[in-house]
């Protein structure tokens, strides 16, 4: 019998339990470590974080989930994984500790929000975020604050985008800032407020996935730049990119600018999103050596099959340089899914300022990359078992994947952009030009984005 832990329960670490408890659950031991009993929908914090959804409707508990697949659940933190003598240490509620032998090991851990990478960044400092539930509640709570000052016929100027030079997720502040407009718009106090969006990005659009274009498409024109500017003209959305914030101050933000010049934006509300790094595990042998550069890079990402440390312009012509398998070179029995993997560089063009700083969007790997590389390494575990070689492989190079961001959750009058993109790595090697298949990739803004983004949450 096989032993197969997963680390994590998000959309990484749950796709996977999911697909190794129907191939494998009758036969084989598969045990998820996942900080909560709960599975967290993510996506709908938006809606949390500006009051149009209950919190509770955004988790389910993976108990009943997981019995049906015949999969353990251990709700902790895992702490440690020592990769010579194969085990997971695990803290318990009770602060207790738990060992899980496995034979195979999946690190699903996500990001670790590095606030404290930029001075006065974050929940119980001076900005708000909503990258966890709780985050999501208590920003909803400074924005419900904010409106009864509108009400009061206050000014307030709200601030949105990301709180580092190297911060990804921007899909997601665009998100909070359109429902924000729409908000407002729906409470009649739109005139009351000034919205502003603050970014790294080397261009609006860019989604730190280098913009997505809508060439080869008759009824769709233009570029994702085009398509921001157009939805934040309309909305009468203020916006500077190509700035990495440096500090946050009580009202006001710190940057520095593409071309080294600083600057200050200043605000009364402020929701930025801070850098993502790994989830920080120790990595010993039994003998307290320490493996952590073996296992991990520097921040914490688990080192896969990519091929690091190659340039920009290099890298920007080797899709092969993306991870197929998602498997740590040195130890072959564990894999990486999700955030938790360490892409081999930005997708988006990277931008070092004459200051020395560097200014680039990072690589998201959103909920569906992050399924598709749970299911690709899941299946390939469950191959391992059973025949002894993998039989799947998935470069986000090759990958197409479907984002909807929100504009409004309203399904009479909100909307979405809807993006399509193959593949999420540009590859001109096979799509000369833009890097994407043309009659795949598209982005589009309507109702019916809308409609799917809340059958999305209503089914998951
Ligand atoms: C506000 C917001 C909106 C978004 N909207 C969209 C969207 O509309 N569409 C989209 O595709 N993507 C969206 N994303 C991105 C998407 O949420 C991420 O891409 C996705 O969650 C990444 O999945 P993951 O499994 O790698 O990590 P996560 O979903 O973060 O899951 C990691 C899991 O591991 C657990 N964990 C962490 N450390 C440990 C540990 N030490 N021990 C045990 N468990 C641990 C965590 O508790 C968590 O359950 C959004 C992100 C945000 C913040």
């Amino acid at each position: 019998m096989a032993r197969i832990v997963v680390i994590g329960a998000g959309f990484a670490g749950q796709t996977a339990a999911l697909y190794l408890g129907k191939r494998l659950g009758r036969k084989h031991e598969i045990t998820v470590i996942n900080s909560s009993d709960q599975f967290y929908f993510i996506p709908s914090y938006v809606w949390v974080g500006t009051g149009r959804m209950d919190p509770k409707k955004t988790h389910f508990p993976l108990k009943p989930v997981y019995d049906r697949f015949r999969i353990r659940l251990h709700a902790g933190r895992a702490t440690a994984v020592n990769p010579v003598q194969q085990t997971v240490s695990a803290l318990c509620e009770d602060g207790s500790e738990t060992h899980f032998g496995y034979d195979y090991l999946l690190i699903a851990t996500g990001p670790k929000l590095n606030f404290e990478a930029t001075p006065g960044l974050g929940p119980g400092r001076n900005s708000l975020s909503i990258c966890t539930l709780g985050h999501a509640t208590e920003a909803r709570d400074a924005y419900l604050e904010k409106v009864e000052r509108m009400e009061r016929g206050e000014r307030q100027r709200f601030l949105i985008g990301t709180g580092h030079p190297l911060a990804t997720c921007q899909g997601a502040a665009f998100e909070y800032i359109s429902n924000i407009h729409k908000d407002l718009v729906r409470r009649g106090l739109r005139d009351k407020a000034d919205l502003h969006w603050l970014s790294n990005e080397a261009d609006l659009g860019d989604f730190g996935i280098r913009g997505i274009s809508n060439e080869g498409k008759a009824e769709l024109s233009g570029n994702s730049r085009e398509f921001i500017e157009a939805v934040f003209n309309d909305m009468g959305i203020s916006w500077e990119v190509q700035r990495g914030v440096t500090a946050v101050d009580r009202d006001r933000v710190e940057w520095e600018a593409y071309d080294g010049s600083k600057g200050e934006t200043a605000f009364d509300f402020a929701m930025l999103i801070p850098q993502f790094t790994g989830v920080p595990l120790k990595v010993e042998d039994t003998a307290g050596n320490n493996l952590h550069d073996r296992l991990m890079n520097p921040a914490h990402f688990i080192k896969v099959d990519g091929i690091y440390g190659l340039p920009y312009d290099q890298l920007e012509d080797m899709p092969e340089a993306w991870p197929a398998v998602y498997q740590n070179p040195d130890y072959r029995n564990i894999f990486a899914a999700g955030i938790a993997f360490a892409p081999p560089g930005p997708i988006s063009v990277p931008h070092t300022n004459p200051n020395g700083m560097s200014i680039t969007a990072t690589p998201p790997r959103t909920g569906m990359v992050s399924g598709i590389i749970g299911r690709v390494v899941a299946l390939n575990i469950a191959d391992l078992v059973e025949k002894g070689r993998m039989t799947h492989q998935e470069r986000m190079s090759e990958m197409a994947a479907a984002c909807i961001a929100s504009m409004g959750d309203s399904l009479w009058d909100g909307g979405a952009a809807t993006i399509m993109i193959h593949p999420v790595v540009p590859n001109r090697k096979k799509y000369p030009g833009s890097g994407r298949d043309e009659f795949v990739t598209h982005m589009e803004m309507g109702l019916a984005g809308a409609w799917m983004k809340r059958m999305i949450h209503t089914t998951s």
